[in-house]
C-alpha cells in the first residue's frame, strides 16, 4: 500500500513540475514510534508521467555525458545491474581491503591489479589521487552545468558491528604524551585543508571525522570530549571555509561514532551558522529509526540558539556494517522516512515544530542527497510548488555521487534549462589514494546491490543513450 501511495505521490509530483497545481498545507506529526508521518497526498494534478520531468521533446538527460564517461558507466552498470556479478565484485573488493593479502591481491604491490581497479572502478567513482587530478574532475563537472562538486578526503574509519572491529587504512595508534601532537590528526587536518585548496567557485567540502585516527574515534565512541588538537583542527577548517565561502558538510558515519559527530557538528553550527544561512551541515541518515527525534532536538537547538540548521539528508550507507535493529525494518520504511523528513523540512513543519499551534520553525538550509527518483523529483516538485504559491519553505540543494545516477543529475539540470531558475545541483566525489578509497568503493557496490531496481533502470537508460549515439554515427 505504502509503495503504491508513494508511487502515486511521485507521479503526481512529477506532473507538478510542468503544471502549476494547487496544494493544501498539511501537518507532519510524529507517530508513537518516533517517525514523522508521511506527507499526505497534496492535490497535485493527476495523470502525471515521469516523461514530463525530462521533457519528451528535449534530448535525454544523459546526452550531456561525455562519450568516454558514458561507455565506462555502461560497463560499470552492466555489472551493478546483475546481482551475481555484483556479489562477486563486492567479495573481491572486500578481500582487497583485508590485511596481509598475498602479492597477487595486494594493490600496493601488484601494479597490474592497481591499474585495473583504477581504470574500472576508481576513475568512475572518485575525483583523483592528487590536487591536479581533482581540479580537472571539478572543472569537468562545472562545464557540464553543475553548481559545483562536494569533495571529501577519503580517509575514514568504519566500525563493523558484526565483526566487532574497524575497517579503513591502517593508522598507527598514537603512543606519545597527551601534550604531543598526534600525527594522525595532523595529517587529516592537512588533507582536509589541502582539499579546500582544490575547490573552485561553487564547490563544497565534506569531511569524515573518523579519518583523524584512533585517538579521535576513541573519543567519539566513548562520547568523551575531542582531543584539543582535533577541536583546533575543526575550528581552523571552519575558519578557512568561512573565509573561502565554502560550505562544510559533516558526513554521517558508523553509529558507534555518529552521536558524537553530530554533536560536534552542532557545536560548529552554533559558531558558523549565525548570519541566516548554513555554512556547516550535519548529515542525517533516514534509515535510522532514531533520526526523526534527533532532527527534532537539533531543530529545537537551532531555534533556542538562534542559528541556522544545516540539514543534509541521506538514506544511509552503512547497512552492511551496522546494528540492524537501529535501522528501519524495510527499504520502504526508509524511503517513507526520507520523504517525510524532506517534505517536512520543505513545508517547515516537523513533529511539534512549525505548523499551526507548534513552536516556530527555525532557519533551515536543506541538502537532499540521493539517487532515488521518487524522492528527488518529488521533493523538487514540492519545493517549486511552494515557491510558486508563495508558501513558506527552505532553501534546498540536491546532490548525487560521482558515477551514480547521472540521469537524475542531468534531469535536474535540464529542469533548470526548461523552467529556470533551476535547482542547485551538485555532484559529490571523494579523493585520495586508491587504497584510501577502497572502503568507499566497496560501499558504492553494496549500495547498488541494495537498490537493484534503480541500477537496472540506470543501466537501461545508459544503454538507450549509447544506442542513440551509435545510431547517429551511421549515415542514413
Ligand atoms: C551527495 C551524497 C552524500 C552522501 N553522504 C553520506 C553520508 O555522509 N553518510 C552516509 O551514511 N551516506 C551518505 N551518502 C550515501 C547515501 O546514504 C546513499 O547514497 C544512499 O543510502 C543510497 O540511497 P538513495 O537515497 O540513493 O536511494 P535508494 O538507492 O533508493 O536506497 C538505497 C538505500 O536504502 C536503504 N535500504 C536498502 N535496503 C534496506 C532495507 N532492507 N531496510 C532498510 N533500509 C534499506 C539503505 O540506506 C540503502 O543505501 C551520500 C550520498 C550522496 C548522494
Amino acid at each position: 500500500m505504502a509503495a503504491l501511495r508513494h508511487g502515486h505521490y511521485a507521479r503526481m509530483a512529477y506532473r507538478a513540475l510542468s503544471t502549476q497545481a494547487s496544494s493544501r498545507s498539511s501537518s507532519l506529526p510524529l507517530t508513537a514510534d518516533g517517525k514523522f508521518c508521511s506527507p499526505p497526498i497534496a492535490t497535485y494534478a493527476e495523470n502525471a508521467s515521469p516523461a514530463t520531468v525530462s521533457g519528451e521533446s528535449s534530448p535525454a538527460p544523459l546526452s550531456a555525458l561525455p562519450t568516454g564517461v558514458l561507455f565506462r558507466s555502461l560497463f560499470v552498470n552492466s555489472i551493478s545491474s546483475r546481482p551475481h556479478l555484483l556479489s562477486r565484485a563486492i567479495s573481491f573488493m572486500d578481500f582487497l581491503t583485508q590485511p596481509n593479502r598475498p602479492f597477487l591481491f595486494d594493490i600496493n604491490r601488484n601494479k597490474l591489479l592497481a591499474w585495473v581497479v583504477r581504470r574500472v572502478a576508481y576513475r568512475h567513482f572518485c575525483a583523483g589521487e592528487s590536487g591536479s587530478e581533482v581540479r580537472q574532475t571539478l572543472k569537468r563537472f562545472k562545464t557540464m552545468g553543475f553548481r559545483g562538486t562536494i569533495v571529501t578526503y577519503a580517509r575514514e574509519t568504519v566500525f563493523d558491528y558484526h565483526k566487532k572491529g574497524v575497517q579503513g587504512v591502517e593508522m598507527a595508534s598514537f603512543s606519545g604524551k597527551p601534550t604531543d601532537p598526534c600525527p594522525n590528526i595532523q595529517s587529516w587536518r592537512n588533507g582536509v585543508l589541502e582539499t579546500i585548496d582544490m575547490l573552485g567557485q561553487g564547490d563544497q567540502l565534506a569531511v569524515k571525522m573518523t579519518g583523524a585516527g584512533p585517538l579521535v574515534t576513541g573519543a567519539l565512541a566513548a562520547g568523551q570530549p575531542l582531543p584539543e588538537q582535533m577541536s583546533t583542527a575543526l575550528m581552523a577548517i571552519g575558519d578557512e571555509c568561512k573565509q573561502r565561502q565554502v560550505r562544510l558538510l559533516i558526513d554521517a558515519e558508523s553509529q558507534l561514532y555518529q552521536h558524537a559527530i553530530a554533536q560536534a557538528g552542532l557545536d560548529l553550527m552554533k559558531v558558523y551558522n549565525r548570519d541566516g544561512q548554513a555554512l556547516v551541515y550535519n548529515t542525517y541518515q533516514a534509515y535510522l529509526k532514531g533520526t526523526p527525534s534527533a532532527i527534532e532536538s537539533h531543530l529545537m537547538a537551532a531555534l533556542e540558539g538562534n542559528f541556522t540548521l544545516g540539514l543534509k539528508l541521506v538514506r544511509g550507507a552503512y547497512l552492511a556494517t551496522e546494528r540492524r535493529d537501529l535501522i528501519h525494518d524495510t527499504k520502504r520504511d526508509t524511503d517513507d522516512a526520507y520523504n517525510a523528513i524532506a517534505h517536512g523540512a520543505l513545508r517547515r513543519h516537523m513533529g511539534s515544530i512549525g505548523g499551526q499551534g507548534g513552536c516556530p520553525f527555525p532557519s533551515v538550509n536543506l541538502m537532499l542527497c540521493g539517487h532515488n527518483k521518487e524522492s528527488v523529483f518529488g521533493s523538487y516538485a514540492l519545493h517549486r510548488q511552494r515557491l510558486l504559491e508563495g508558501l513558506p519553505t527552505v532553501p534546498v540543494g540536491f546532490a548525487q555521487l560521482q558515477g551514480m545516477s547521472d540521469e537524475i543529475s542531468f534531469g535536474l539540470l535540464r529542469l533548470g534549462e526548461r523552467q529556470g531558475p533551476g535547482p542547485e545541483v551538485y555532484k559529490c566525489s571523494t579523493w585520495g589514494t586508491l587504497m584510501e578509497c577502497l572502503g568507499y568503493l566497496t560501499r558504492r557496490a553494496l549500495e547498488n546491490r541494495d537498490a537493484a531496481g534503480r541500477t537496472v533502470d540506470e543501466y537501461r537508460a545508459l544503454k538507450m543513450e549509447a544506442k542513440r549515439r551509435l545510431r547517429s554515427l551511421i549515415p542514413l
